[in-house]
């Protein structure tokens, strides 16, 4: 495994993390995830990715659970949590970024997750009816009480951290230290143009999500979406009918003739192409099955393959795809 500084904070995370999203307390059985946390700890992963609004609190309960049987030194890896839409209830006292939600749900996450303090709380998505000061005084208070390490954002603008920083610089607080988008083959834009003047000027980290496209970009779907996967679970067609279509399919199969010339199987090499950008502090992986995790931690050496005459047939393969954006 190899590691990078998240941006310009001292913290340095493993090139692959792992993400817990629709899989644990939900798509998966507690002896999956934990197979799934042991093979990833054992290649070298040191972070785990959780949110209060996954599986409404049980992801937490489950990662939790496994983090004090593993007893792995707390030292030897990181864990964060998501705060913005709730656990479950959707009262205005149980959701978004004012302060007594978020310092609630810090209480919360700690108490799922059984620790003493989150390595990182992101603001999962930004709350337009709280004033971003009042967020950014909350977290440096959550950072002073040692409940938290490093805060940042999730699908914010970059005028949005901008703002964040401006006011935490102002009056002498911790501004966010990270954000975590959407990046791969089909979405860019954020990561590539939308945050370019963000990364030497605010030292921003990116923590990336969905780096195969919720699995489109593992070349097992036809346009019906893989029988056994998340794009076939109830109350996820909203995902497949945003993400799947043929046009992506047909640049799927593009991209797989060159993973194959390679020696790499599609998702290897998706994932190692998210890898290639300097700006991503951290490829978080998602996995259904210790399989597919097994296959995805290869991504780690299968960079070096991915010379710049590779980079420029994946921009022709991908042509049309680069602005796009999630929001
Ligand atoms: P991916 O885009 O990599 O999708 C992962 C899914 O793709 C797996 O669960 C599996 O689903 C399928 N898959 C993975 N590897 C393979 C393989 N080798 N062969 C075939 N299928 C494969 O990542 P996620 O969307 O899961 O995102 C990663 C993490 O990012 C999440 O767990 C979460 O922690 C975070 N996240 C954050 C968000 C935010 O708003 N901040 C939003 C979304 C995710 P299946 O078997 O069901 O097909």
């Amino acid at each position: 495994m190899r590691h990078r500084r998240l941006g310009h904070a001292g913290l340095q995370l493993s090139e692959l993390s792992l993400g817990s999203w629709l899989t644990f307390g939900k798509q998966i059985t507690d002896d999956t995830a934990e197979a799934l946390m042991k093979l990833a700890y054992d290649h070298g992963v040191n972070f785990f990715d959780n949110a209060e609004i996954y599986a409404r609190g049980e992801s937490e309960r489950v990662m939790g659970r496994i983090l004090r049987k593993m007893e792995w030194p707390r030292d030897t890896w990181t864990v964060s949590s998501k705060v913005f839409f709730g656990a479950g209830g959707k009262l205005p006292t149980q959701v978004g970024l004012h302060r007594k939600h978020v310092v609630e749900a810090c209480h919360d996450a700690l108490r799922r997750l059984q620790v003493e303090y989150l390595d990182l709380f992101f603001c999962h998505r930004p709350d337009p009816a709280t004033p971003i000061g009042e967020t950014v005084w909350t977290m440096h208070q959550l950072i002073m009480q040692g409940k938290v390490l490093y805060w940042g954002t999730s699908e914010w603008s970059a005028a949005e951290i901008k703002e964040a920083h401006a006011f935490a610089q102002a009056h002498h607080l911790i501004g966010p230290t990270m954000e975590q988008p959407q990046y791969n083959l089909f979405h860019r834009a954020k990561v590539e143009e939308e945050f370019a003047a963000l990364y030497d000027t605010v030292g921003l980290g990116t923590t990336i999500w969905s780096p195969l496209a919720s699995g489109i970009l593992s070349g097992k779907h036809t346009l019906e979406g893989d029988a056994s996967s998340r794009l076939r679970m109830a109350g996820l067609e909203w995902l497949k009918e945003r993400e799947l279509n043929q046009a992506r399919l047909k640049k799927v199969e593009e991209l797989k003739g060159i993973a194959q010339e390679l020696g790499l199987s599609l998702p290897v090499f998706a994932i190692a192409w998210c890898l290639k950008n300097p700006r991503v502090s951290t490829v978080m992986l998602g996995a259904s099955k210790v399989a597919q995790l097994e296959e995805n931690l290869k991504a780690v050496d299968a960079q070096d393959l991915l010379t710049p005459e590779v980079m420029a047939r994946v921009e022709q393969a991908v042509a049309g795809e680069k602005l796009s954006t999630w929001s």
